[in-house]
């Protein structure tokens, strides 16, 4: 390959988003990155210098190395930039603006029934952001772009709604195209669970996984799958929806056409209605006092939810599983009987471990993580 000014800058970016992506998910040393990214000391070094004197990272201290010698640590500066977000939901319209490291800095919240026409209910969600930005005084130009989140299915390359189920008022508006003629910013339209994945990999870094699947329960079950950093989108943009894989061939029928569907068969409310209980967090703490019904629907859970599990082991070759939302409260026993059940019964699991844990992601990290894709962006490099 020639040396052009063109393939010079994209492998300067390709470097600066490789040392991004260490120095964003906790703050590290140059000898931590030059060793984990196999770029030479030399090459970390310039590359942070040219950081720290644009003011885009900081360093913050030292600490003790696995030699005894004191390492500076490098971290991101947090209000170098900014991103909006608009969370489109079934009832409501969320807007905020966080800095880089997603704190909130400002957010309302509206109800989509006063609007009539879902243009009108994105001018206002984007004359509120114009709003925020000026009350926390934070130039146009330090906005990196808008971040769109809504129900599946969407079109994420173009922002478009398209038709899932109790969200008539936004199917089919091209929502990434109207704001960004709007703004005359970069806007990312995503699903939730997509967004959710993505801030999960930068707020919690206490596991390492290459490629594992991170599962939002909600009503329905979403999920995506996250490799080396990236999130694996398939054909159209449309992977992850594991809630309608089948796990009963002759199971109840589904509105999505498929029979015997995953969340038909752990979604809180079809347990509650199966099982008479009204409480998940009283069932679950019965179940810690040694009560055996309240252990019998536990493994119920664990049994049909991990049938689902080890076949997305199987084809993807999972390392990890990170599960959110409904069923995350006191989650370890459930987690062990996943863990035990996917052992069992995925074949992978017999070359390497595969770990299953329950999210510690706080509200308000999720609430941000609306804005997640066009940070990302930002230190990919790709804006
Ligand atoms: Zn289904």
């Amino acid at each position: 390959m020639k040396n052009s000014p063109h393939n010079v800058r994209t492998i300067k970016n390709d470097n600066r988003a490789l040392i991004f992506n260490y120095i964003r998910r906790r703050p590290v040393s140059r000898a931590d990155i030059s060793k984990r990214s196999n770029m030479s000391k030399s090459a970390v070094t310039m590359i942070t210098n040219d950081l720290i004197k644009e003011g885009q990272i900081i360093e913050i201290g030292a600490t003790a190395s696995s030699h005894g010698r004191k390492s500076i640590l490098l971290d991101i500066v947090a209000n170098y930039r900014y991103a909006a977000g608009i969370a489109l939901h079934r009832k409501y319209i969320y807007i905020c603006i966080t800095d880089l490291k997603s704190n909130i800095l400002a957010y309302s919240n509206h109800k989509i029934s006063q609007w009539n026409d879902p243009y009108k209910a994105l001018d206002f969600a984007y004359e509120e952001i114009l709003r925020f930005l000026d009350q926390l005084q934070i130039p146009m130009e330090k906005c990196l772009g808008i971040g769109v989140s809504a129900p599946g299915p969407l079109d994420y390359v173009t922002g478009k709604i398209l038709n899932p189920p109790d969200f008539e008022f936004f199917h089919h508006v091209t929502v990434g195209d109207y704001l960004r003629k709007r703004s005359g910013l970069p806007v990312t339209v995503d699903n939730n669970a997509v967004l959710l994945t993505m801030q999960q990999y930068i707020s919690d870094s206490s596991h390492n996984f290459k490629n594992y699947m991170f599962v939002v329960i909600s009503d329905g079950i979403g999920s995506a799958i996250m490799t080396n950093g990236n999130i694996y989108r398939g054909f159209g943009g449309f992977a992850g929806e594991l809630g309608h894989t089948s796990i009963h061939a002759n199971g109840s029928r589904c509105s999505c056409g498929n029979t015997g569907c995953l969340e038909k068969y752990i979604n809180l409310k079809n347990l509650q209605e199966k099982f008479g209980f009204s409480s998940y967090q009283k069932m679950v703490d019965d179940a810690y006092m040694g009560d055996k019904e309240s252990i019998s629907i536990l493994e119920y859970i664990a049994d049909e939810f991990s049938c689902a599990l080890a076949n997305m082991v199987n084809m993807f070759d999972l390392d990890g599983v990170i599960i959110y939302g409904q069923l995350s409260y006191r989650s370890e026993k459930l987690a062990k009987m996943l863990q035990e059940r996917i052992n069992s019964r995925s074949v992978i699991t017999r070359t390497h471990p595969v770990y299953v844990y329950f999210s510690k992601m706080q509200p308000d990290e999720a609430s941000a993580s609306v804005c997640s894709a066009i940070i990302n962006r930002y230190f990919e490099q790709k804006l």
